[in-house]
């Protein structure tokens, strides 16, 4: 910043003790030499609206949004990006000059970048993906992998009903696959991708097999507590490449923080080393 702007951001969440946001935003402005902090904004869901119309009057220059607050959060924006308006949900608010709110949802992208982080030449109309999960984080998944063009998105929930609306919402190239026929789903597929909780830390191994699973398909999980889960150790024992949630948690944080500042950050290896500490 040529300015001597001080930067004010932070995560709105509840909780939010547990997001690693300001390690990565703090050690940012920390690398560009702005001025500035990136705080924890712990919001009660009922005090949302008050917390968000009070952002521009106390200087912010916006914040990231997590759960519970990301669809609700949506509704109080002045204006969307085009794909948060998709995902239906928002993970940064931006307050603009003139004190309006502009919402975006970079976790799609992120995750995108973070594939081809791992594999340059990864493209995702190279074949069909199979998706485990149908929450917040299956959500942009799904959405970003039909952006950059995949031929057919396999979705599996244990709750199906779930799975079915997004398939009903954006179009026939989703297909629902039953909970209980997730295995067999995994033959000719690509890509498999893990974006249920099953695998955190704290949380059970997510009950999969990966004998139909072509060697040839990348793995991921958004998890990054652990870095390596269950599922990702198995895939690795398989040959597979594999790419943990850290690339998505960092990726997704770059358009908000150059949004914010000017300065578009870099993802460097100070940067994981900082996170990983945390761990
Ligand atoms: P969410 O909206 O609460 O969705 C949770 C998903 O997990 C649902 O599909 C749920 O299925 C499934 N699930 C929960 N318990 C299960 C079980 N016992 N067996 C099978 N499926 C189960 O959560 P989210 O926000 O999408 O987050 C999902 C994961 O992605 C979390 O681990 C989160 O940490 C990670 N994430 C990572 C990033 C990143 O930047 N790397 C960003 C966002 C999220 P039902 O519908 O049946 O309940």
């Amino acid at each position: 910043m040529s300015d001597a702007r001080f930067v004010l951001a932070g995560v709105m969440g509840w909780p939010v003790a547990h997001s690693r946001s300001p390690v990565i935003h703090n050690h940012w402005i920390a690398q560009y030499g702005l001025r500035g902090t990136y705080v924890q904004l712990p919001v009660q869901p009922e005090r949302l609206e008050d917390a968000i119309r009070g952002l521009k009057a106390l200087g912010f220059a916006g914040c990231n949004v997590t759960v519970p607050h990301k669809v609700r959060a949506m509704e109080m924006m002045d204006e969307l990006h085009p794909v948060a308006r998709r995902m239906a949900a928002i993970n940064t608010i931006v307050v603009r000059e003139d004190g309006s709110l502009y919402g975006m949802n970079n976790d799609g992208a992120g995750w995108i970048q973070s594939l081809r982080d791992a594999d340059p030449t990864w493209r995702a109309d190279a074949g069909p993906a199979l998706v485990l999960g149908a929450g917040g984080a299956s959500r942009a998944i799904v959405v970003a992998l039909l952006e950059e063009g995949a031929p057919e998105v396999r979705l599996t929930n244990r709750t199906r009903d779930k799975a079915e609306a997004l398939a009903q919402e954006f179009g026939p190239k989703v297909k629902v696959i039953d909970w209980k026929d997730r295995n067999a789903a995994m033959a000719g597929m690509s890509l498999l991708v893990n974006a249920t909780t099953q695998g955190m830390h704290g949380q059970p191994a997510l009950e999969v097999s990966l004998d139909d699973l072509p060697k040839t398909a990348m793995v991921s999980d958004a998890i990054y507590i652990p870095l390596e889960t269950p599922l990702l150790a198995a895939a690795r024992q398989r040959g597979h490449r594999t790419v943990n949630g850290l690339g998505m948690l960092l990726n997704q944080a770059r358009p908000a923080f150059q949004a914010w500042t000017g300065v578009m950050p870099e993802i460097t290896p100070a940067l994981r080393a900082a996170i990983q500490a945390t761990f």
